[in-house]
């Protein structure tokens, strides 16, 4: 007998992490019910009444949707997520549908608390099937609805599901070389959209050598092959998988670029064991008014 149980957050990652399932996910697609609109939400009852209207008006055997949220952050287990859901034509057999109840339409999701809950529900299918936030849908891509309300935002739900994933609490994500598949532990995670990684084993793992003087700069220069004018620069704590192209002003992107034109005739004095300030010889990789700072490679 279909029926819709409340859980709390860890009760629901504990369902997951129990289930056995015996069909593929590669997407969560996401709803918001319309009608009952938030305002008109009454609890398990409201949940109850989407179930019955699903079986009884669309001749369905069971709600269409896997997970329900109400507006103060109450999380139902509705369908059985083994199964096939009801709620996206053409979709349903390797999806998980969740469900908000309210009308995002009109209603404000800002005023919503169960969006965090959502956020959060839909981190931790990700994480169980072993999906990125590009695996996240809203229903209308794939149909001619506005579900789940033109009050949200894909790309704006998306980040937020990504600062809830494991990966942003501090796991690591794999770095992978192609070609070769060769995997890098590099401290990367995902913030936003943006893969942060630790500069050091990546270029390292890409055949550059790292010299770091954040201490003493702020700066990590990255040397390529010398004499090949192959090099990369960086600062500090970030490869961007994403780069922000079109939010720096002009004056900025000019400004990058001399900073790392500067930085490249640094590496490059570097490379040749020259003094940076008067292109005298020295070694290594010091300036020869500071002895004793060469010690840099570690
Ligand atoms: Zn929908």
């Amino acid at each position: 007998m279909p029926s819709e149980r409340q859980v709390s957050l860890a009760e629901f990652q504990q369902h997951l992490n129990n289930l056995k399932m015996p069909r593929a996910i590669n997407e969560v697609i996401v709803h918001h019910t319309w009608s009952p609109t938030a305002a008109q939400y009454r609890g398990i009852a409201t949940v109850a009444g989407v179930r019955r209207y699903h079986m009884h008006v669309r001749g369905w055997s069971d709600n269409g949707y896997h997970v329900m949220i109400g507006p103060p952050g109450d999380l139902f287990l509705c369908r059985p997520i083994e199964r096939t859901g009801a709620h996206c034509l053409g979709h349903n057999g390797r999806s998980v549908g969740v469900s908000f109840i309210a009308n995002f339409d009109v209603e404000n999701p800002a005023a919503y608390a169960g969006l965090e809950v959502g956020y959060r529900v839909v981190a931790a299918l990700l994480g169980r099937f072993d999906l990125g936030t590009g695996a996240i849908h809203f229903h209308r891509e794939f149909a001619d609805k506005t579900c789940p309300g033109l009050r949200l935002d894909l790309t704006a739900f998306r980040q937020e599901v990504a600062k809830r994933t494991e990966s942003a609490a501090g796991a690591d994500l794999r770095i992978v070389l192609l070609p070769g598949s060769k995997e890098i532990a590099c401290r990367a995670r995902l913030e936003g959209e943006v893969t942060r990684a630790d500069l050091r084993p990546l270029a390292e793992g890409l055949g550059y050598e790292v010299l770091d003087r954040i201490r003493e700069e702020g700066k990590v220069y990255v040397r390529g092959v010398v004499g090949g004018g192959e090099w990369m620069a960086g600062s500090g704590w970030g490869i961007s998988g994403e780069p922000e192209r079109g939010r720096r002003s002009r004056a900025r992107r000019r400004r990058d670029r001399a900073e790392v034109r500067h930085q490249a005739e640094e590496v490059r004095r570097d490379a040749e064991g020259l003094c940076r300030r008067c292109s005298r010889a020295v070694f290594p990789y010091a300036d020869c008014a500071q002895p004793g700072a060469g010690d840099l490679l570690r």
